[in-house]
């Protein structure tokens, strides 16, 4: 008779755990907490919009999530590679736009002499993506830590160009406000945002888990089971005892490790603000104290996203930069938020209505340098989860691989 075993959380690292677990014939009963499968990549509709809980990408570069994943059968659409970059000013606010030279040549070059910031930055962006894209995945984690900021300045970036393109946007995605991310985090980034593109599917990003959960064959699913793991064999659930061969768990308790947290603000519009499929980066986040790091319109990548004569427009505001500036209550989001837009859009942003404010606590994991450098040894506890690799889609599923590898 096959072993049973249980995980316990059914976010993408225990569904794709449970996943490869069935393959290697065992049986699987999954437990998660909540009413539904996907973890933190959830979406909700609400009024005819799509709503993802907070502002979330697919990357095509990741190699094992593409394998994974068919982002033809979840009819994906991806941004525009590179990015508009805004600065508001007394009369009219800037914007830039930096599209990728490697694969947009003519709005590359376009951009790179638009006077946003000297040739050289330009150049060593350049060289960074030359350089990274010839460095192994493996060889990305295995060199030697260093925050980011530390690694950009060590490639000769200023500052200025630092704080007012690398932070909104990796501020952004790394969910905080100095770039003391590790920089092995940062090249694994930057290395697949160059070589594939940010996707979203067209039912919301919970397509991605609700895609894994499709593949499972016999695995058994208990929805809004709150399970207590006493050891590696025993879990009480309903407060009885139930045994299986191995017990694993697949989440990580909201006091430990995910710390990051993140505010989102989704506006209706009656039309897009943004020219293009492109991210919208702050360039005033750190050089004016300002609140927003970046804004998206996730209906003109996705016409699903919203109702046929609305726009969806979704901003992101990294949390502790709000802590920072005394920010806590969705209040003050809210009108630091509309005031920041005003500046951006002028009276446009009267004619867009608030559809959601959602604040995320525990959004990403915390990660040290010593985090990092435990990367490439075998996983041998029964534990999974982005917050045992790295926090991403493509950590959370590799975490599960290590583990049912080393089984
Ligand atoms: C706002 C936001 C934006 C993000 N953007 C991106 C992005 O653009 N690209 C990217 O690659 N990654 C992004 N991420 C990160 C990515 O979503 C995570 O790395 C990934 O979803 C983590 O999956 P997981 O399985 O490790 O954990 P989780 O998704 O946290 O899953 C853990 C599951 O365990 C359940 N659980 C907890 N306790 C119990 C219990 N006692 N019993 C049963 N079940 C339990 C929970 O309810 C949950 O469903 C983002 C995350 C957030 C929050």
């Amino acid at each position: 008779m096959s072993e049973r075993v249980a995980v316990i959380g059914a976010g993408i690292s225990g569904l794709y755990c449970s996943y490869l677990l069935e393959k290697k014939g065992y049986e699987v009963d999954l437990f998660e907490k909540s009413s539904k499968v996907g973890g933190r990549m959830a979406t909700i509709e609400k009024s005819g919009f799509i709503l993802d809980h907070g502002f979330h990408v697919l990357q095509t570069g990741y190699p094992l999530a593409s394998s994974v994943f068919d982002y033809q059968a979840m009819n994906c659409q991806s941004f525009q590679p590179g990015a508009l970059v805004i600065e508001s000013r007394p009369k009219k606010s800037k914007i830039w736009c930096f599209a990728d030279p490697f694969r947009r040549p003519l709005r590359g070059i376009k951009g790179a002499i638009s006077f946003f910031t000297s040739p050289f930055n330009l150049l060593r962006v350049g060289l960074l993506r030359w350089h990274i894209m010839r460095t192994k995945d493996e060889d990305i984690f295995s060199q030697n830590g260093q925050s980011t900021q530390d690694f950009l300045v060590s490639r000769g970036f200023s500052q200025s160009f630092i704080d007012r393109f690398f932070l909104p946007l990796f501020g952004g995605i790394f969910l905080e406000s100095n770039l003391r991310t590790d920089a092995r985090m940062f090249k694994f980034v930057f290395k697949n945002m160059s070589r594939g593109d940010m996707v979203l599917p067209k039912q919301g990003i919970s397509a991605v888990p609700n895609y894994l959960f499709n593949k499972l064959e016999h695995t058994k699913l208990t929805l809004s089971a709150d399970v207590k793991i006493i050891n590696d064999r025993e879990i009480t659930i309903g407060g009885k005892v139930q045994k299986y061969s191995r017990v694993i768990k697949a989440f990580e308790e909201s006091a430990g490790k995910i710390t990051r947290s993140v505010w989102t603000v989704h506006f209706s519009a009656p039309k897009s603000p943004v020219k293009g499929k492109y991210i919208m980066l702050n360039s005033n986040v750190k050089t004016q104290n300002k609140l927003i790091s970046h804004l998206a319109v996730p209906s003109d990548i996705q016409p699903s996203y919203a109702p046929v004569d609305k726009s969806l427009i979704t901003v992101t505001i990294v949390g502790e930069h709000a802590q920072e500036k005394g920010i806590n209550s969705k209040e003050q989001i809210a009108s630091s938020v509309v005031k920041e837009l005003t500046e951006w859009f002028g009276g446009e942003v009267e004619s867009w209505d608030i559809l959601d404010i959602q604040h995320i606590a525990a959004a990403l994991p915390e990660l040290s340098a010593s985090d990092f450098a435990k990367i490439d040894l075998n996983n041998q506890n029964l534990e999974c989860g982005d917050h045992t690799y790295h926090g991403s889609v493509e950590g959370a599923l590799q975490s599960a691989v290590k583990l049912v590898k080393n089984l």
